[in-house]
């Protein structure tokens, strides 16, 4: 169950302003034209992009590598056209007019993105976007923010600055008297699993990388506010913050599935807000490392769909209370759902729940990876 998603979002919690410009040199104007933007008049249709088996060819001319992408302001947002920006990385795009989708194609993987939608296909996972897609002119664009601050990052990490990974804090979630969600007829609970998973990692992570730090928030079953994690995490200097729950639904046994969360960037509603709120416009202590939390949460999701196979749920961000607060890049997983049945039974299963530690370790050892090529 996500922490804080409601009487926790108290976007005063977050003091300290901080603007690390790494990957935008035009944030600076995205801002000024993001601070213009109305709330949102309609609630956008999420729809999964599935790529067509023939797609149309594009009826606009091919950009030249290297042409600047043009860019826009729609509905007080600022826009990029997604074809040649994403020239620049090798994508060789097809629209199909019918459908009003645009298809990238690069040896990495197929992009596909919907007029109107705020979830696109990402080499074959769900992605979230801040803004939805708008047809402009007759091409697809995409908002700024989530080009420079998410699709950018995960695409391009050795543009970004270096930073250091060596205290990693990992966060089980709930416990003592708040047993996060529960399987009332299998009697499990959230708290148990979450810990158990985070000892896991840890054992993982240290015999992957001696050199490590790793700390736990909680490494028995007790109750730690969810300011006191993030603080542990700060005053420790954590360099990486994981966050590991399961997920429940009421009333519909039904769903399953693996999520996975980063910080909302400033300026964006969350991926379960239908309309923009005025806590969109705070800069939360983590929004200083929205590009780094991009590629984590890219990887972390990544591997945890390769090794779990579960449902994809989703790639999405939310300003849950330790993402906002903590001052470093940070992620909070998922992993599947109590409330179903059979899902409940696999996370019953320490077999399971050591893979889910695995694919943990694997996406934290792929963004190691993409650390040691920053600033190339
Ligand atoms: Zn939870």
């Amino acid at each position: 169950m996500p922490p804080g998603s409601a009487s926790s979002r108290d976007s005063r919690r977050a003091p300290h302003l901080r603007g690390a410009v790494v990957f935008c040199p035009r944030r600076a104007l995205v801002r000024a034209l993001a601070r213009l933007a109305p709330f949102a008049l309609c609630v956008w249709l999420v729809l999964v992009a599935a790529a067509p088996a023939a797609l149309a060819s594009a009826a606009r001319p091919a950009p030249r590598p290297g042409s600047a992408p043009a860019v826009a302001t729609i509905g007080g947002v600022a826009y990029t056209e997604a074809r040649p920006w994403f020239a620049r990385l090798g994508y060789q795009a097809a629209y199909d007019a019918e459908k009003k989708q645009l298809t990238l194609s690069a040896p990495a993987g197929r992009i596909v993105i919907e007029a109107d939608a705020r979830e696109i296909s990402f080499h074959g996972m769900r992605y979230f976007l801040g803004d939805p897609a708008a047809l402009h002119k007759g091409a697809i664009h995409l908002s700024t923010i989530d080009l420079e601050r998410f699709l950018g990052p995960i695409l391009r990490p050795g543009r970004l600055s270096p930073r250091p990974l060596r205290t990693i804090v990992l966060d089980p979630g709930h416990g003592g008297q708040d047993s996060g969600t529960r399987n009332v007829a299998q009697k499990l609970d959230e708290k148990i699993f979450a810990l158990d998973v985070a000892k896991r990692v840890e054992r993982l992570l240290l015999a992957t990388d001696p050199s490590w730090r790793v700390l736990l928030t909680r490494s028995d079953d007790r109750f730690v506010t969810l300011a006191d994690r993030a603080r542990f995490a700060n005053e420790a200097g954590a360099d990486l913050f994981v966050s590991i729950h399961f997920n429940a639904v009421a009333n519909n046994p039904a769903v399953r599935g693996t999520e996975t969360y980063i910080l909302t960037p400033r300026h964006q509603r969350s991926t379960s807000a239908t309309l923009r709120s005025p806590d969109d416009d705070t800069e939360q202590a983590g929004n200083a490392h929205d590009h780094w939390s991009a590629v984590l949460g890219a990887q972390m999701h990544r591997h945890l769909l390769a090794k779990l196979k579960t449902q994809d749920r989703g790639f999405k961000r939310a300003r849950f209370a330790v993402l906002r607060l903590v001052d470093c890049p940070a992620v909070l997983v998922e992993a599947g759902y109590l409330s179903n049945d059979a899902e409940a039974r696999r996370i019953a299963d320490p077999a399971f729940r050591g893979d889910i530690a695995e694919a943990i370790v694997a996406g934290i050892q792929s963004y190691a990876a993409a650390l040691a090529t920053a600033g190339r």
